[in-house]
């Protein structure tokens, strides 16, 4: 069996749990360290007990937590050679680089990370998988991307449980607080997936196998989880048991994949 979690999703700070047999990864972790003891016990999680952190990218919603995270608790930290390059607090205990065309494994899990196209130096998301033959099962995780390729999509098929970046809605975006080079920076090529590009990967999408579609990093400014919600709905054949958003407070609930 292979679970995840999260500690909380959006631009304020994100942190996702994946665990399979004793292993233990989170990916990204943008919550200070207090933070993310509280949100990892909350899950019953001790920190000392993951395997390691795998990184998406160096943006500090996902990577300002995770030096003091591994320094403290002696966890191994995962990340491109590109992020490795800008990251500033880079004296851990270990350190593995990799290229994110590079799969590895971790424990009983099989790492693939994929590049995405996001302003970031060496940006890349995951898919993480467990067990063998008709038993293996694959969760993917796409976020901070600013359009979807078609090398994303061949990578992202017959997932089991996806969570899906449902940034922004465009009219939102458009008419919000944001300053225009920031407006022209989330919705650009390299920025981050509207709820429409988010639905248009899922069109066409095989969900027969797709047990959870959890929607994540949904802006507070530019978006509302309804609008995500029926966007997502819209793109898909009937609705979907397994659907719903993740919160940047209370992240999501551990949600087993069988
Ligand atoms: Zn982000
Ligand atoms: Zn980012």
């Amino acid at each position: 069996m292979i679970r995840f979690a999260m500690l909380g999703s959006g631009s304020k700070g994100n942190a996702t749990l994946i665990e399979h047999g004793g292993t233990r990864l989170l990916v990204d972790c943008g919550f200070n360290l207090k933070e993310t003891e509280a949100r990892l016990l909350r899950l019953g999680v001790e920190p000392a007990s993951l395997s390691g952190i795998l990184v998406t990218h160096e943006h500090s919603d996902h990577l300002s937590g995770v030096g003091r995270l591994a320094r403290r608790h002696r966890v191994p930290v995962y990340m491109t050679y590109g992020t490795h390059r800008v990251w500033q607090d880079a004296e851990v205990p270990a350190l593995i680089r990799f290229s994110p065309h590079q799969r590895f494994e971790i424990g009983g899990l099989a790492i693939e990370p994929y590049p995405v196209p996001h302003d970031a130096a060496e940006p890349c998301q995951y898919v993480i998988a467990a067990g063998d033959g008709a038993a293996r099962r694959r969760i993917g995780i796409l976020s901070d991307a600013g359009h979807i390729s078609a090398h994303m999509r061949a990578v992202l098929a017959g997932c089991d449980a996806l969570m899906l970046e449902c940034n922004h809605d465009p009219e939102l975006l458009r008419l919000g607080p944001y300053p225009p080079s920031l407006k022209l920076r989330v919705g650009g090529d390299r920025g981050h997936l509207s709820n429409g590009q988010a639905a248009a990967l899922l069109s066409g999408y095989e969900t027969a196998r797709l047990q959870h579609l959890v929607l994540m990093h949904l802006s507070e400014t530019n978006n509302r989880p309804p609008l995500a919600l029926d966007a997502i709905r819209g793109a898909l054949d009937g609705d979907l048991a397994g659907l719903r958003c993740a919160d940047q407070a209370m992240g999501l609930e551990w949600a087993e994949v069988v």
